[in-house]
């Protein structure tokens, strides 16, 4: 029977995943800065670790999942600016918005969501621990810096030479610092800004410092899998390896995961280069019953280290393939399953693929084996495989008839009796509203003179 072997990148290598605590599993994955809706090159990271967080649940460990959330950060503070809102109100209401997205796509809700402003505590201790064993020191302008040249570790993750990135030109040369490397633990409150005191004057912390402190409250060091995008390994994930280890002397993380990006026209989908969709967009734009588990088996069904490119087409070819598995399972009741038999050839396929650092191609075309099996054998039992093992990856688990009959018309139906209702109540603006709505879904819809009002596609 194969172990789970996940490809570290510390060491560059697929190693076997041995936790520190036997049956126990350790995970944290850096989460949204809540000052807009996220994107679904966002959304592709946190769900290639809500499969990894599933696979590792299948496998019969006990899992604690922590992701946190920013809510303190310049970006936030300018949109709130922007808005005229109060931070919290943005922040809030962002929270609430990734909630909701992340139940559209079915992702696992973390036993700890942290929130970086009620973290500031364990954050100043760290600070204070780095100040006291000579690795932070206070810069002129009031910031509190971390002081990379005396962390000799500095650039593992990456691999990065800090010479050749002092030389670089991304390095802003900056008065208060001692290296231009060094990076803010701690910034010096500016009139208008939140502001927390302590010993280092008011202020609030740099972005880096919230994920070590919080991440070892809640999990402890080592922890066991660390996860993020692709982008995060510098200098954020080196940062967080500095900070903490720095502070605990001892190793912060076994096993560095990272997923490859989703990019737009092959380049990366951003904020910053405005090539993104937001979840909330895409979703809506898909039929409510099948768009989640398409956008999910879209982001998935390629490896989670190599990149994917997003195009209509090919979210619509995911769409496609998840409607054939489900018609399969639609003509072949799938019998119920207790418990996945590891021996049966099948199941031992993809769970070796699976534990093959998350192989997920192979893995889905061990699902593919499976469906054209059940095709010919009418086979119950392989039915309930079939869907067992989808569902080992939150896959494949709607009824069959439901997913393949669409949510379009009925959540038509219920929107135009929301608008009539909203009309009869004299609320207009929302009349107003779920007809643009419908509109942008290509729908028109048509008042009758007997008070019925019908619908059809553009
Ligand atoms: P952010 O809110 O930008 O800090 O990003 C949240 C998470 O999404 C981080 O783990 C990022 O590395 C990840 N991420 C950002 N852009 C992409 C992208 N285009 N593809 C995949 N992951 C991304
Ligand atoms: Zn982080």
């Amino acid at each position: 029977m194969s172990a789970l072997h996940i490809h570290n990148t510390l060491t560059r290598k697929k190693e076997p995943f041995v936790p520190r605590a036997p049956g126990k599993a350790s995970l944290y994955v850096c989460g949204p800065t809540v000052y807009d809706y996220f994107h679904i090159g966002n959304a592709r990271t946190f769900t290639v670790f809500d499969l990894v967080v599933r696979w590792l649940g299948t496998l019969g460990y006990e899992v604690k999942y922590v992701r946190n959330i920013t809510d303190i950060d310049d970006k936030i503070m300018d949109r709130a600016r922007e808005n005229g809102e109060p931070i919290e109100a943005l922040t809030e209401r962002m929270v609430q918005a990734f909630e909701v997205d992340c139940a559209r796509l079915n992702l696992l809700k973390p036993d700890v969501e942290p929130r970086a402003t009620r973290y500031i505590g364990p954050m100043l201790e760290m600070i204070e621990t780095l100040e006291t064993k000579g690795l932070a020191y206070r810069g002129a302008n009031g910031d509190v810096y971390y002081s990379v040249r005396s962390f000799p570790e500095y650039g593992k993750l990456s691999r990065r030479n800090l010479d050749e990135l002092r030389a670089g030109d991304r390095v802003a040369v900056d008065a208060a610092k001692r290296d231009p490397l060094d990076f803010a633990l701690w910034k010096a409150a500016k009139p208008g800004e939140p502001r927390w005191s302590s010993v280092f004057g008011d202020g609030r912390p740099g972005w880096h410092i919230e994920c070590s402190a919080m991440s070892c409250r809640e999990l402890g060091a080592p922890i066991d899998i660390h996860g993020g995008g692709w982008d995060l390994q510098f200098p954020h994930h080196e940062n967080e390896i500095a900070q903490s280890e720095g502070a605990l002397g001892t190793r912060f993380v076994n096993y560095w995961m990272h997923a490859a990006f989703l990019n737009m026209d092959h380049e990366k989908m951003s904020k910053s280069l405005g090539n993104f969709f937001t979840a909330r967009d895409v979703l809506d734009r898909l039929d409510p019953v099948q768009g989640g588990e398409q956008l999910r088996f879209f982001f998935v069904r390629g490896h989670y280290r190599n990149e994917v490119n997003y195009t209509q087409e090919s979210l619509a070819d995911a769409g496609n393939t998840l409607g054939s598995f489900y018609t399969t399972l639609r003509e072949v009741a799938p019998g119920e399953i207790a418990a996945i038999d590891w021996s049966d050839p099948y199941a031992a396929r993809f769970r070796d693929a699976m534990n093959d650092d998350f192989d997920t191609p192979i893995a889905f075309s061990v699902l593919h084996d499976l469906r054209g099996e059940v095709n010919r054998t009418r086979s119950t039992a392989l039915a309930g495989l079939l869907k067992a093992l989808g569902g080992t990856i939150g896959l494949l688990q709607q009824d069959p008839e439901r997913f393949l009959q669409g949510g379009i018309e009925l959540d038509v139906r219920a929107l135009i009796d929301e608008r009539n209702a909203a009309k009869k109540a004299r609320n207009f603006a929302r009349a107003d509203e779920i007809r643009k709505h419908l509109e942008s879904k290509e729908i028109l819809l048509e008042d009758k003179p007997d008070g019925i009002t019908e619908w059809r596609k553009k």
